[in-house]
């Protein structure tokens, strides 16, 4: 049981990477607060052992506060939430921008800063930040506000571990490429032609085939645990070959 004893936090936890996530560390040993703004999602967890679920909207800084308040220990945080703007700078308007850094950056930074007073007075805790690909590391077309934005949250992630990297608390980004999960269905059926639109995100995919969200989990597992003791500051592709 790689993560036995450590009690961790997951945001956007109702579906794909999030639930995946939660289902996986519980499996091994932690217990979990399974958050996510949807309370109908979070129904799905009842019965899981060592999962405990909350509605948390991370868009809402005093829920934010409310919630750690009374959540407990937190060795883990695993900042998932997030939302993909489509299109261009052309088509960016100030009210994407804005949303999309409050969701994809700003939530995490509220979510940290209210973890971190409990963690240091613990003396550790694993923090991973979700990223993508798509951020500092690649630009991919029409992902103009979702990449400003992930790149945002690698900068945020070095910021954070550097310093508080002599006090117990290691951060990390994960960047996943394309994965397989509702959200990327909404996209894909928002664009004109559907199947042609499936057909594009995996020929960006060197393997031929999007990754599944239990495929991006073990990396936050491993990033969670004391396996990566000596990591942190990091960003850690999982994206099928998009780097290579
Ligand atoms: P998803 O987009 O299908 O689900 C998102 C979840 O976030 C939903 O359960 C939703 O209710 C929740 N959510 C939305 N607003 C919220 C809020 N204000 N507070 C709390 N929860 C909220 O899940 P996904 O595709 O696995 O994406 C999860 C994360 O992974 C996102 O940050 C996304 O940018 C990132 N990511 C996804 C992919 C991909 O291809 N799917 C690739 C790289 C990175």
């Amino acid at each position: 049981m790689r993560l036995q004893g450590k009690h961790a936090v997951i945001t956007a936890a109702g579906q794909g990477i999030g639930r995946a996530t939660a289902l996986a560390m519980a499996k091994e040993g932690a217990q979990v607060w399974a958050t996510d703004v949807n309370a109908d999602l979070l129904k799905a967890f009842e019965g899981e052992k060592n999962i405990r679920t909350a509605k948390l909207d991370v868009l809402d800084k005093a829920a934010i506060q409310a919630f750690v308040k009374q959540a407990g220990r937190i060795d883990v945080l695993f900042n998932c939430a997030g939302f993909v703007h489509n299109g261009t700078i052309e088509q960016a308007t100030d009210a994407d921008w804005d949303f999309a850094f409050n969701l994809n950056a700003r939530a995490q930074f509220w979510m940290i800063q209210a973890v971190l007073p409990g963690m240091l007075a613990q003396g550790g805790g694993s923090i991973i930040n979700m990223a993508s690909v798509c951020s500092s590391v690649r630009g991919l077309p029409n992902r103009f506000i979702y990449g400003a934005s992930k790149a945002a949250v690698i900068g945020l992630t070095k910021s954070v571990a550097a310093d508080y990297v002599a006090r117990g608390i290691r951060c990390n980004a994960i960047c996943p490429g394309t994965v397989d999960t509702p959200s990327l269905h909404d996209r894909i059926n928002a664009q004109p032609d559907p199947v042609e639109a499936r057909k594009n995100f995996i020929a960006r995919q060197p393997m031929g085939r999007l990754a599944q969200a239990h495929e991006i989990a073990p990396i936050v597992l491993f990033l969670a645990s004391d396996e990566s003791q000596f990591a942190t500051g990091n960003a850690y592709m999982v994206d099928g070959g998009m780097t290579i």
